[in-house]
């Protein structure tokens, strides 16, 4: 099923769970459990990171084959070209179509952090405007995504060139949209505001992630420009620092709200950045459940 489809009108929202492949075997036991607890949510599909540079390319397309073939969910693979050669996107995206993938999120991806003296191959796309392009030319049943920032991309010219090329994404295939993740949803309808503005008409799903850790949220605010305002921070503030289970009964409160406000809102889905952990969302979506907003 083209995952456009679970927005099309007269359903409620959907919900929907981002996973990365594991590094560890630890982490890999963890993972299936958190699937596990995934899965009996029923969530409309899960998501897949893809390692740019190709560092996850085995282990990305491990997890979604146990996601799509052994389990017989619904996957949107995220694929990043960055460091990727054409023959090598093309071998990538053939083997996601042959597990019966037919939505892909396309994104360009950043030099990975951890290979030193890394070296973008010569023919690789500098923009996800040029992938889309790419891929829909060599995969016309393909239904394609791409990646939109509500605060605007971290390298980006300003918030306005930003948009311009999103619109140009979207001229160039994308047929739905997945935010980043903000902490205030005033970004994100602000977001939606301006993309519909300048006639960007495709689903714009909002991300959503719960603080699991301050360490973690720092530091992934840092790398793609999520503010941490100052209500939040005060929020923060009011757990006692080696109170972990505290923080995140907090991140799962904050998200809660503003997925309520969200849902309020329209919004024709809730993507959540799950960090490959089942706890934050299962109590996010028990509540809206609970209030019959799910
Ligand atoms: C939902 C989501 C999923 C993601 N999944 C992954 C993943 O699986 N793997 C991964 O490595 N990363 C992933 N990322 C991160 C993403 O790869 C980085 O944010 C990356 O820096 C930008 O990717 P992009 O596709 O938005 O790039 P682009 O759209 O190419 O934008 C990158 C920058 O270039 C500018 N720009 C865009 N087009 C042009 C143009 N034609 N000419 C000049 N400037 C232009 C933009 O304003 C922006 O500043 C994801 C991000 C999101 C929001």
């Amino acid at each position: 099923m083209k995952i456009t489809e679970l927005w099309q009108s007269g359903r409620k929202a959907t919900i929907s769970f981002e996973l990365f492949p594991a590094r560890t075997e630890k982490a890999a036991i963890n993972l299936d459990k958190a699937i596990d607890k995934l899965t009996d949510l029923e969530p409309d599909f899960f998501s897949v990171t893809f390692g740019a540079g190709g560092s996850t390319k085995e282990g990305s397309y491990n997890l979604v084959k146990k996601l799509k073939v052994g389990k017989g969910l619904e996957v949107l693979p995220y694929f990043a070209c960055y460091g990727l050669g054409p023959t090598a996107i093309i071998e990538v995206v053939s083997s996601y179509r042959e597990l019966g993938i037919d939505s892909l999120l396309a994104v360009r991806g950043d030099p990975p952090r951890d290979v030193e003296g890394f070296t973008p191959h010569p023919e690789s796309f500098s923009h996800a405007s040029d992938l889309l392009l790419f891929l829909g030319s060599r995969f016309e049943d393909l239904c394609l995504g791409a990646a939109g920032y509500p605060e605007g991309h971290v390298a980006a010219e300003s918030r306005d060139r930003d948009l311009e090329f999103l619109k140009l994404k979207v001229t160039n295939g994308a047929r739905f949209i997945i935010a980043n993740y903000s902490y205030d949803n005033a970004f994100f309808f602000d977001f939606c505001e301006r993309c519909r503005q300048i006639g960007i008409d495709v689903p714009i799903i909002p991300g959503v992630m719960p603080i699991y850790s301050v360490k973690m949220m720092e530091t992934l605010a840092g790398i793609c420009g999520a503010t941490i305002t100052d209500q939040l921070r005060a929020r923060i503030a009011t757990v006692a620092e080696d109170d972990k289970a505290g923080l995140v009964e907090l991140g799962v409160e904050l998200a809660t709200s503003q997925c309520r406000q969200l849902l309020e809102h329209g919004v024709a889905g809730l993507h959540f950045y799950t960090m490959d952990r089942s706890k934050s969302a299962l109590g996010i979506i028990e509540r809206l459940r609970s209030e019959s907003l799910l």
